[in-house]
């Protein structure tokens, strides 16, 4: 796999999952623009991929804010003078009581509006470029729901359906959408989520938690040209939890 020459962005990049992609996409040749909430939150990934001869600049892009989204994409375009790879990472996980209504809204408006208003931005210039490959996050949580996120679990299943109706509206447009639904990875998210990690592997066929790395590698083929026949599916990373 080899993504020399071309431009990625990555959302929410600064850590976990994100920061991973971001790794993995400059250690395959792209030129990435590591983006999150603050822009020095994006350093340390910055650093992480020019240690290894990569190329890669750091960007405040909050995905609820649609100005600073155009604006991300503006001076990226202008910079590196198109995007052909988007990474819709970015995303936050809360527990939620039944009688509780003040969490809707924002895990609705981080995991699926913001992801859907970042897409919709870029994809324009990927229409014009004719050439595009978005890689959406989702989650495992979207396939088989748990208790006390359902807002969470609504906002990735919603992901599932805006993966396969932009594949669709774009596919002839030469650009390719999928999504990874990650298990559970071992990032600050999963330590938030508070779940038994010994309890869980046993669950797990592969008998492991997962990496940031597994759900990049996945994220990668995604991006590369080998996957271009691929278009609108979701695909679990979870050690086999899912076919339990
Ligand atoms: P993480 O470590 O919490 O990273 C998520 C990143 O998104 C953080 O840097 C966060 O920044 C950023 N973010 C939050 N709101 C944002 C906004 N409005 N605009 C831009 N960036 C924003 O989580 P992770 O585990 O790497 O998760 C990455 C993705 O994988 C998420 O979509 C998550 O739902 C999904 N996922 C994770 C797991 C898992 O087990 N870890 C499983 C299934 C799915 P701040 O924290 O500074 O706000």
């Amino acid at each position: 796999m080899d993504l020399t020459g071309k431009v990625a962005i990555v959302t929410g990049a600064q850590r976990g999952i994100g920061q991973a992609c971001a790794i993995k996409l400059a250690q395959l040749g792209a030129k990435v623009a590591v983006t999150d909430i603050s822009e020095e939150g994006c350093l340390e990934t910055i650093s992480k991929i020019k240690d290894n001869g990569g190329e890669a600049k750091a960007f405040k892009m909050d995905v609820t804010d649609i100005d600073n989204i155009k604006e991300v994409k503006n001076v990226v375009t202008k910079e590196w003078k198109k995007i052909d790879i988007l990474v819709n990472n970015a995303g936050i996980f809360d527990y939620e009581e039944l009688e509780d209504m003040t969490k809707i809204d924002k895990i609705l408006e981080v995991d699926l509006k913001g992801l859907m208003v970042v897409s919709k931005i870029i994809a324009l210039d990927m229409v014009k470029n004719g050439y595009g490959k978005i890689v959406n996050i989702t989650s495992i949580a979207a396939l088989i729901g748990s208790p006390k996120t359902a807002s969470y679990c609504t906002a990735k299943a919603g992901v599932t359906g805006f993966t396969r109706s932009l594949a669709v509206e774009l596919g002839s447009n030469g650009i390719n959408v999928n999504a990874v639904a990650p298990g559970a990875i071992e990032t600050p998210m999963l330590a938030q989520a508070g779940i038994d990690e010994k309890a869980f592997t046993a669950m797990v066929p592969k008998k492991r938690i997962g990496q940031p790395e597994d759900i990049a590698n996945a994220v990668a083929f995604l991006s590369c040209d080998e996957s271009d026949y691929i278009t609108g599916q979701v695909l679990a990373v979870d050690g086999g939890y899912t076919i339990m």
